[in-house]
């Protein structure tokens, strides 16, 4: 069995997405022209939400991989493996995509092991091909199979970095918090909550964001206030929300914890 967990989303509807700037139609040229892209910013800004999305709109499976420190080649091409005395060969989710014509998503791609960026490397320039070295195969990508990744090049938080020459593959989009507008349109789109405490929401993130809090790796993000959100719309008192939505996943150092609640119980 692979160690690693794949979702494979099936076509269908679309899921929500509220675009920023002219992420959708670059995409839909990039898939067009058979670029790969590459999506870059902090944890919880979209990312992941935008691919569903425009696989979606494409009509494309999306296999979604997290990539870790122990993702291999082997994990995303695939495996022989021992049923009763039988060896049966299992495809990947790279291969899989490679196959069908579908969406694969390396997500956090840089956190993978060396030897999936060299597996990238064939697949993300005019070959489109595959080289499965266990089956000896040459495979072409099929018309509609398209690679993204994400990467988030905050350094501070310990994540890996992409090689220029790998980066150089892919075109790029950068990811970012949304202007407070928009983010409370999403949070209210999302969950349903009282369009007066998503706007409080988005206050307090943008009084987070601006503070200056050594204890914090990442600051928090539209994921975390959609979480508080979604508590609050049903039934949790919004300062009991924010704390564990918010300040909770944010840190486990004590004064950086007081220091959020004190910024969460202006407001709330
Ligand atoms: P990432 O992949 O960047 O870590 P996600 O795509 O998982 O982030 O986003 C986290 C959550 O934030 C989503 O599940 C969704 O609720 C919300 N979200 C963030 N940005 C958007 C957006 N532009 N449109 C719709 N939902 C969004």
């Amino acid at each position: 069995m692979s160690k690693i967990h794949t979702v494979a989303a099936e076509k269908g509807t679309v899921p929500y997405y509220r675009p920023r700037a002219a992420e959708v139609d670059v995409f839909l040229h990039a898939a067009e022209r058979h670029l790969p892209v590459l999506l870059k910013g902090p944890t919880g800004t979209g990312k992941s939400r935008f691919v569903e999305h425009m696989a979606a709109r494409l009509e494309r499976t999306l296999y979604t991989v997290s990539c870790h420190e122990e993702t291999s080649a082997v994990d995303l091409i695939g495996r022989y493996l021992l049923l009763g005395d039988e060896t049966i060969w299992q495809d990947g989710p790279m291969t899989r995509a490679v196959r069908e014509g579908a969406i694969l998503y390396l997500d956090e791609v840089a956190e993978a092991r060396p030897d999936v960026i060299v597996a990238i490397h064939s697949l993300t320039d005019h070959r489109r091909e595959l080289y499965i070295d266990r089956r000896n195969e040459r495979l072409k990508a099929a018309d509609g199979f398209m690679l993204v990744a994400s990467f988030n090049p905050d350094y501070q938080s310990g994540n890996r970095e992409l090689k220029p020459s790998t980066r150089q593959r892919f075109i790029g989009m950068s990811f970012d918090y949304p202007d407070q507008s928009v983010e409370a349109e999403i949070v209210r789109t999302e969950t349903g909550a009282e369009p007066a405490l998503c706007d409080k929401l988005v206050q307090l993130a943008a009084n987070i964001r601006s503070a200056i809090l050594p204890g914090l790796q990442e600051t928090v993000s539209t994921r975390l206030l959609v979480d508080a959100a979604a508590l609050a719309a049903s039934g949790i008192p919004p300062r009991l929300a924010c704390t564990v939505a918010i300040t909770e996943p944010l840190t486990d150092d004590r004064q950086t914890a007081a220091a959020l609640n004190d910024m969460i119980a202006l407001l709330f």
